[in-house]
């Protein structure tokens, strides 16, 4: 049986480096067809994640956003035209795209949304290897044709990502099981570890790009999955609680305030959008509020540019020829977090 490692298991080897401030890092990304992006981080389409506000920050501070798709057409199509002008007042180019799912509205949803300033597709389904994505993405090409960036997913294996490039898409959401809010390891027994996912997926030949999706937990989880081959990575728990996010602030007796973060596959949210639940392989939570999206942001893209400079490097590229892994052990976890307010005295 083949071993599969993910991002605890492994750690960078710190590397002679010539770079005297990270201002010289150049942590942008090309993700194709014109979806380029300052800062390598894609906001997940997820209700409790990108709405209007997100999607207008996040472009703003030069990262993508991907509205989520559990609202109507129109409702969809409204906000994406909001945050669109609102990212034109600030005469700046935006990275904000859409989700669709394979249902009968998906034509509706893609005119609609690309009327509205959109800029990319993405084909959102939890297996993306399957003979409806196929369908779904042959479909989609054919109609909107070769200029549009259609993002999908998702994946977890070397063949999978081959198949949806092969079938048109120009970007990749790669990891199945791994996000914070996921249940479908323990629901399905299906799954493979997101390092290696992204490991896995790299040695694809062909013409597309690898979006790290889920089980990312700092920056130091967005430098390991850049080295293995991603060229930007999705975030859902690490953006939740955010002020930016949709829904509302819940203050506890103690006046802790919190927000909602929940998987699309949880009964709750299954719930909300179709009035009924099926399988779920999400569970619903509550996370600390944290303030303005824009200072994790700032705090993510120092510790990116800081990673890159460990390893030598002024680009993502570069990161991945000079990367050098190493596994290690759980003595060597231990010491890898901070550890003073474990030790006996
Ligand atoms: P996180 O960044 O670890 O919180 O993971 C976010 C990712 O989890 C999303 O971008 C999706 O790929 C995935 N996801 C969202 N909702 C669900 C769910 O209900 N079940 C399984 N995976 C989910």
């Amino acid at each position: 049986m083949q071993e599969a490692l993910t991002y605890d298991d492994i750690l960078l080897l710190p590397q002679y480096s010539d770079i005297r401030s990270r201002s010289e890092v150049d942590i942008s990304t090309d993700l194709g067809k014109g979806l380029e992006i300052e800062l390598p981080i894609l906001s997940s389409p997820m209700d409790t994640i990108t709405g209007l506000h997100m999607a207008s920050s996040i472009s703003h501070q030069g990262a993508g956003a991907i509205i989520h798709r559990y609202n109507t057409f129109q409702e969809q199509a409204a906000i994406i035209g909001k945050a669109v002008s609102i990212a034109e007042q600030h005469d700046k180019p935006h990275n904000i795209g859409f989700a669709v799912g394979l249902g009968s509205d998906v034509l509706d949803r893609v005119h609609v949304c690309l009327d509205a300033g959109a800029t990319f597709v993405c084909v959102d389904v939890a297996h993306g290897h399957h003979v409806m994505m196929k369908e779904g993405l042959q479909n989609l090409r054919a109609i909107f044709g070769e200029k549009l960036h259609i993002m999908a997913g998702n994946v977890a294996t070397l063949q999978a990502i081959n198949d949806l490039a092969d079938w048109g898409a120009d970007s990749v959401r790669c990891n199945i099981g791994g996000g914070s809010i996921c249940s479908t390891r323990v629901q399905t027994g299906h799954g493979h570890p997101g390092l290696q996912t992204i490991i896995d997926c790299a040695k694809t030949d062909r013409d597309v790009t690898i979006i790290a999706d889920g089980g990312i937990r700092n920056s130091g989880d967005i430098v390991k999955a850049l080295a293995a081959g991603a060229d930007a990575v999705m975030l859902g728990s690490l953006l939740a609680g955010t002020r930016e996010t949709p829904g509302e602030v819940f203050v506890d007796a103690k006046g802790r305030k919190y927000k909602t973060y929940r998987g699309m596959a949880s009964k709750e949210a299954q719930i909300n959008w179709r009035g009924k639940y099926s399988s779920f392989e999400g569970v619903s939570s509550t996370v600390p509020y944290r303030g303005k999206v824009r200072n994790v942001l700032v705090d993510l893209e120092k510790g990116i540019r800081s990673g890159l400079s460990y390893s030598g490097a002024r680009s993502i590229e570069a990161l991945q020829n000079n990367a050098k892994f190493v596994r290690q052990t759980s003595a060597g976890l231990g010491e890898s977090r901070t550890h003073i307010t474990s030790r006996k005295w």
